[in-house]
């Protein structure tokens, strides 16, 4: 059978084309076979060959597509056939071409592949592809992350299909990847050394803590060392000596409290010791501590309180002190005029706490903004010059912050440069219930009528609130005048002023003017309160009169209380009419009236020159240079009673000073006296060749300047009780003209002469054998006793102002350290035999005259007490480091039952003031006596 079924393009009669599906039957043919008979029918399939070239179009335009993804594609149809994918498949899961060669390729062929390829591992090929082809069949949403064995990571993603299979996207996140985790490495490194620094830091805080308490002990041993040598009897120098060592030690300890509370806190050791406290207390004890960094600053230091606070709190009271010492400070430090204010204002209650706002402020330099920030941080200050012009470490203000963090608060400044700084922070602190009830400021017992005089008016307007509150009439005026005034006005009436409180230093008529006018114009019956910025020091070189006109004295800042405390003491009936038994009388001066003139190139020489010469009286001009000097001394208005010339000066140095003075007829005859940082003879030769009169040595020893100018200036004949001060200073000076130190001894002794000249006396024995000890040391080759009994012997001498024996001992005890040659024994020995004689005698002769000198010198003769009686008298004494242990120690020795034991060993660690050993020795003693 002949059929046949074609598509073919034909051209319709309309012209245009049509495709054709023809299909019949060819019913027969030509010879030479070509179809002669047909029928059949003609189908216009246009339209479906147009969609046909529609479909194979998009298609192409598909796959394209496919090909152009910036990542692999695969799908697979409902019989898990692959039926797209790109060439980005088959190279990111390394796929050879020959598995998509014939069609058909499944996704069973392809894990196949990869299994036996080692993409998954050594497992079983099998097993592993039932597995994967498994899951597959049930296609779902996915996405996961795999890594293929040669280190590309793929990240794979896929979806289901409507009519079964699956899609998926292959991404090659081999570089994110691997950034991620270099970046993951890092991020933990980083942890890692963050908490390593960390570490560091909290071990280095406590580090630094745990230091700072150690040195803090050792340093308040210093410290108390330091009082107890105030206690003994120093010369001037060794008392300047310490005073610095105690200034100087002080500023070490604040320091290290500084930089312990700062490394406790960032370690996190500090924490608050809240207790029961007054605020009242606390303010007066802060008083003491802001007044006194006043010194001669002219600020006011002042108080502003709101009356309403409650006097019993509880917090930690040192913490908050502290913070506001800290703050007064540096609000002093770095005030040059005005006042500083430190305020507090109860703001509110909070359950049973008063919400206090506490502001220092100061009228001072000022911080400027962007330093304000960084000033909180430690060992900052606002500026690098700051450490230069005012000292300081710039950790207070850190440890405040953080003291008042912890407290609850905020420490915040505001400031403005050149106008002043406000530090303020609120706190909460608990009220006791039961004193809740009562304020800070108790009404005075007797409702008064006070007057308060003081030029400043934020001084004037914070005493006029504390005294009002006390229950006071008070009212204020701004001068001495006003005071006067109304002071007068009232009086005769019952309105009379009561009380006065006068501030010190006020422009027009000064404190103490006023103060003599009022009483002059009210009587006794007014007290008089004198008010002061600059601490007690203003009543010294006040005349007792003047001071009696005062019926109290208080120093700024004043609270309320104290105020009430320090008039009600002036008015109560058995005040006297000057309670200021603690102000010493200043002590006699010594130079009252004498004109000296200072020629020193250093300032602070200078200063001291100054101010220790005007302490004694002197009226006292200052120059720098030798020229200076001739001017002064020659100009006509300026007639000095001596000249203090330093030798070494820029311009003209002291000798040509000197020189040119004397060659002026009137001048020839004033006074000069060289200072000298060296005392060598040579020194003092070249000054009195030049002219000058007599020399003193550099740094001041106050008594002895005070001495020599005196005797320079027809004051004093003879220097003081010192038979002579110096010691030969020159080597191989002849040993004859030694001398002994008896007021220095003395001094030492507490003043005591009975024990010093019995000391004397005993000692002789001493002094006398040790020439025959030595020789029997030396000629048995025993150096070690030999340099022993030099040395016990120095310490004797020494403190029995033997200047002379007990330089000659200490050299022959170097001497001895070291075995030395026959000859060199030999004049050693001869040497110490004439020095013993000479010595012996000086000290005798010196003994004596102290007895002749003594008022009642009885020996003790008769002793009713026993031997165990006196011997512990003395180890009591000794075991208090008391000076009459001396004496103490002359009842043992002249006991009659202790007589017979040698005392010796004793003796000479009395004499050396060694009392641990002396205590030994009392103990051996009364162990001897009871065996007896
Ligand atoms: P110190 O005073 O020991 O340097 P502080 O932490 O107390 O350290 O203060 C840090 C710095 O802040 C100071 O050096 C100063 O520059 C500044 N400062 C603090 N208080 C004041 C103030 N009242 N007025 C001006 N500057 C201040």
């Amino acid at each position: 059978l002949d059929y046949y079924e074609c598509e073919v393009r034909m051209r319709h009669k309309n012209g245009h084309w049509v495709w054709v599906l023809a299909h019949g039957r060819v019913y027969s043919r030509t010879a030479d076979g070509k179809p002669e008979w047909m029928a059949g029918t003609h189908l216009d399939i246009t339209a479906r060959k147009h969609a046909d070239e529609e479909l194979l179009r998009s298609h192409a335009m598909m796959q394209t597509i496919i090909d152009n993804l910036p990542c692999g594609l695969s799908v697979f149809d409902a019989d898990l056939k692959l039926v797209a994918h790109n060439r980005t498949f088959r190279s990111l899961l390394g796929l050879p071409d020959h598995l998509f060669d014939t069609p058909g390729t499944t996704f069973e062929s392809i894990i196949r592949y990869n299994a036996e390829h080692g993409e998954y591992g050594n497992a079983d090929v099998d097993t592993v592809v039932n597995q994967i082809v498994g899951r597959a069949r049930t296609p779902s949403h996915h996405r996961f992350e795999r890594q293929r064995p040669n280190g590309v990571a793929l990240e794979v993603s896929g979806a289901p299909l409507p009519d079964g299979g699956f899609v998926s996207t292959y991404i090659d996140v081999t570089e994110r990847k691997r950034a991620q985790t270099q970046l993951e490495a890092l991020n933990l490194a980083l942890q890692e050394r963050t908490a390593q620094a960390e570490q560091a830091s909290i071990a280095k805080s406590r580090f630094v803590a745990n230091m700072s308490h150690e040195i803090r002990t050792p340093m308040n041993a210093i410290l108390g060392m330091l009082r107890l040598l105030h206690n003994t009897s120093l010369t001037p120098r060794q008392l300047d000596y310490a005073d610095k060592t105690e200034v100087a030690a002080r500023s070490l300890l604040g320091l290290l409290n500084d930089i312990l509370d700062f490394s406790k806190i960032e370690a996190g050791k500090l924490e608050l010791d809240p207790r029961h406290f007054s605020l009242e207390t606390l303010l007066r004890e802060l008083s003491v501590i802001l007044s006194a960094n006043v010194r001669d600053k002219n600020i006011e230091v002042l108080y502003d309180i709101d009356p309403a606070i409650p006097n019993e709190l509880f917090g930690d009271d040192l913490r908050l002190q502290q913070v506001l010492i800290n703050l007064g400070g540096n609000a002093i430090k770095f005030t040059e005029r005005g006042e500083v204010v430190l305020s507090i204002r109860k703001i509110g209650v909070v359950n049973d706490a008063v919400l206090l706002r506490f502001a220092v402020t100061d009228t001072g330099i000022g911080i400027a903004p962007e330093h304000q920030e960084h000033i909180f941080s430690g060992f900052s200050q606002a500026e690098a010059s700051t450490t230069r012009r005012f000292g300081g470490t710039g950790l207070g203000l850190a440890i405040c912050q953080r003291l008042v963090a912890a407290m609850g608060g905020d420490l915040v400044v505001r400031s403005e440069v050149g106008q002043g700084s406000t530090f303020s922070f609120e706190i909460a602190l608990p009220v006791m219930a039961s004193a809740s009830q009562m304020p800070m400021i108790q009404t005075a017992t007797e409702a008064l009528r006070v007057l308060i005089v003081d030029d400043n008016p934020v001084a004037r307007e914070s005493l006029l609130v504390g005294v009002q509150a006390l229950g006071w009439r008070a009212e204020a005026v701004a001068s001495g005048e006003e005071a006067l005034a109304s002071v007068q006005a009232r009086r005769a009436g019952s309105n009379a002023y009561q009380v006065v409180l006068v501030d010190y230093l006020m422009n027009d008529m000064n404190g103490w003017q006023t103060c003599v006018r009022l009483r002059e114009v009210a009587g006794p019956s007014l007290s008089i309160v004198m008010l002061t910025a600059h601490g007690r020091e203003v009543l010294n070189g006040r005349t007792e009169t003047e001071q009696a006109l005062l019926d109290g004295f208080l120093v700024k800042p004043v609270t309320p209380c104290m105020l009430r405390d320090v008039v009600e003491h002036a008015r109560s009936p058995k005040a006297t009419t000057m309670q200021l038994a603690s102000i010493k009388t200043p002590p006699p001066k010594r130079l009252q009236g004498m004109r000296v003139l200072v020629a020193d190139d250093n300032a602070n020489n200078r200063q001291i020159a100054r101010e220790l010469l005007s302490n004694e009286g002197a009226i006292v001009s200052i120059v720098s240079d030798g020229k200076q000097a001739v001017e002064k001394v020659e100009a006509a208005d300026a007639a000095f009673d001596v000249v203090l010339m330093d030798v070494q000066m820029p311009v003209m140095d002291g000798f040509t000073a000197t020189q040119r003075i004397r060659q002026r007829v009137n001048l020839a005859t004033l006074p000069i006296i060289a200072m000298t940082a060296n005392a060598l003879a040579s020194d003092r030769e070249a000054c009195l060749a030049a002219g000058m009169n007599d020399h003193v040595g550099k740094p001041f020893d106050l008594d002895i300047l005070v001495a020599t100018l005196r005797r320079h200036t027809g004051r004093e004949t003879a220097p003081d009780t010192d038979i002579a001060v110096h010691p030969s200073d020159e080597p191989g000076a002849p040993m004859t003209s030694t001398n002994v130190n008896v007021a220095g001894a003395l001094k030492r002794l507490g003043g005591n002469q009975g024990a010093y000249a019995r000391m004397l006396r005993s000692s002789l024995t001493d002094v006398r054998a040790s020439a025959e000890q030595l020789a029997r040391h030396l000629s048995a080759g025993d150096y070690e006793s030999a340099s022993q009994l030099m040395h016990t012997l120095r310490g004797v001498a020494a403190t029995l102002g033997a200047n002379v024996l007990a330089e000659r001992a200490a050299r022959a005890e170097q001497l001895l350290a070291a075995p030395l040659a026959p000859d060199q024994t030999a004049a050693l020995l001869d040497e110490w035999r004439v020095l013993v004689k000479e010595q012996a005698a000086e000290i005798e002769q010196a003994a004596r005259e102290l007895e002749v000198a003594m008022p009642d010198h009885t020996a003790p003769v008769h002793d009713d007490a026993t031997p165990h009686q006196v011997l512990d008298e003395l180890t009591t004494l000794l075991r208090e480091a008391d000076m009459a242990a001396l004496e103490a120690y002359e009842r043992v020795r002249s006991h009659p039952a202790i007589a017979r034991v040698d005392l010796r060993p004793l003796g000479a660690a009395i004499a050396v003031l060694d009392f641990e050993s002396a205590i030994a020795h009392c103990e051996r003693l009364a162990r001897a006596l009871d065996e007896e």
